[in-house]
């Protein structure tokens, strides 16, 4: 069903990689593979799948080939060895990370992250046993102040929540490869079309493809991606997972079998996490998700240049006390996007309203285009309360540490014409007086 396009450029990739029809009934389009399991042609094969000698789909838990197209489609479009795709961008973070470290182990993380992925590494992951430390991700030494021997992983967001802070991702790999962990990056916000963090020496990255990816805000779905970059065989004693015997697969030791290239990383989580904890992706959403994609860097590129546009009217209105845009000479992070997103800063980002959090319901209940939704990266453009709503449970150190106030609002621009959507923000910010 696949063709190898490693040499084709990133827009054909993201409309063909993965697929080619070649099935009896010739569809264009790649099928909405709708069935729980899969019949094996003989007790042989049946065999040889569940023992991972050959490839082949078992049991839509672990796989479907509506889903193989989209992985194939984002391993692609990242420069990745494989790719595995997840109900929710969630549980692409939680699997990322546990086939990573286990109970006894430590993660460092960015304190700049999505809330949701805050309450999953400070608090379930505290109840698992991983032990996390949260830094400033601007903060060099901070990072390498925070890695220990048991660390496992580096984690941040490429385009952190909600302030639109650019990560150093070449510095923060460096460090990371310093200690010996890979650095995993959430490209969410970015997505391949602005960055492929590979280029910068990332390891590991994963997406909410709910966001942008899919682009419509219609379906939950995640994505993981190796790269193939992290040397897993060059320290066994730290990673028995890959480097050890694993007695569900008739004791095959997965660095053996996939190694760097056919990514033992994905085959670890796939057959233990997956498998195990069945965070699966329904071969619709995984459709819907493909046919996303298709159309992603002209998304991108038109959401990007709205939010630049906005955020350059914000930044000269008097009810508008800062605003958080790396686009913006004089962001703390407009050196570094020069650097790492050249095609753009993303369409989500934040401002604080000069009257203070006060004014905050009357502006956001004044809009109109902008709808108020806890998500991003939709067609449509979104606005968000995050003190009240994402980040509520935070408090003010928390708010802090994470870089925004009570007064923030966080925006994501989506397709309308942006002058509508200028015309909303002025009416609903002049309605404050
Ligand atoms: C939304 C989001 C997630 C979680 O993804 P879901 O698809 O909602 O589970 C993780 N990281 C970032 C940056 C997000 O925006």
């Amino acid at each position: 069903m696949t063709r190898e396009l490693s040499s084709e450029r990133f827009a054909t990739r993201q409309v063909r990689s993965g697929f080619r029809t070649g099935l009896p009934q010739n569809p264009a389009v790649v099928p909405i593979y709708q069935t729980a399991a899969y019949e094996f042609a003989s007790f042989a094969e049946a065999e040889a799948i569940f023992s991972l000698r050959r490839k082949g789909n078992l049991y839509s838990r672990t796989g479907n080939p509506t889903q193989t197209v989209l992985e194939e489609r984002i391993a692609a479009l990242d420069g990745g060895v494989a790719a595995l795709a997840t109900a929710s961008g969630q549980s692409a973070v939680l699997v990322a990370l546990l086939t990573l470290a286990r109970n006894g182990e430590h993660i460092v993380a960015a304190r700049q992250l999505y809330g949701g992925t805050l309450d999953l590494l400070t608090d379930t992951f505290a109840d698992f046993g991983i032990d996390v430390t949260l830094v400033d991700q601007n903060d060099l030494d901070a990072w390498r102040a925070a890695a220990r021997p048991n660390t496992r992983a580096f984690f941040a967001e490429t385009i952190g929540n909600p302030t639109a802070s650019v990560l150093a991702v070449q510095e923060v790999a460096d460090i990371a490869h310093a200690a010996g962990v890979p650095l995993v990056v959430d490209n969410t916000v970015a997505t391949p079309a602005l960055q492929r963090p590979k280029e910068f020496g990332a390891d590991i990255v994963v997406y909410s493809a709910t966001k942008l990816l899919g682009g419509h805000g219609s379906s939950l779905a995640g994505l993981v991606v190796d790269l193939g970059t992290f040397d897993f065989g060059a320290e066994p004693a730290r990673w028995p997972q890959f480097t050890q015997p694993f007695p569900r697969v008739g004791d095959v030791v997965l660095w053996e079998a996939f190694g760097q290239a056919g990514s033992a990383f994905l085959a670890y989580a796939k057959v233990k996490l997956v498998h195990d904890l069945g965070p699966s992706l329904s071969p619709f959403n995984a459709f819907q998700i493909i046919q996303g994609v298709e159309t992603l860097d002209l998304r991108v590129a038109r959401q990007s240049g709205t939010a630049l546009r906005v955020a350059e009217f914000l930044a000269g209105h008097p009810g508008v006390s800062v605003v958080r845009h790396p686009g913006l000479p004089g962001d703390p992070g407009h050196e570094a996007a020069k650097r790492y997103l050249p095609r753009g800063a993303g369409s989500v980002f934040s401002f604080d309203l000069a009257a203070g959090a006060k004014a905050a319901p009357a502006f956001v209940d004044g809009l109109e285009l902008f709808a108020l939704v806890a998500n991003i990266g939709d067609a449509r453009s979104l606005v968000i309360h995050p003190a009240t709503t994402t980040h509520s449970h935070l408090g003010d150190e928390g708010l802090a540490g994470a870089g925004f106030t009570r007064a923030t609002i966080r925006l994501s621009l989506g397709l309308e014409d942006p002058d509508d959507l200028i015309a909303d923000l002025d009416r609903s910010l002049g309605l404050l007086g």
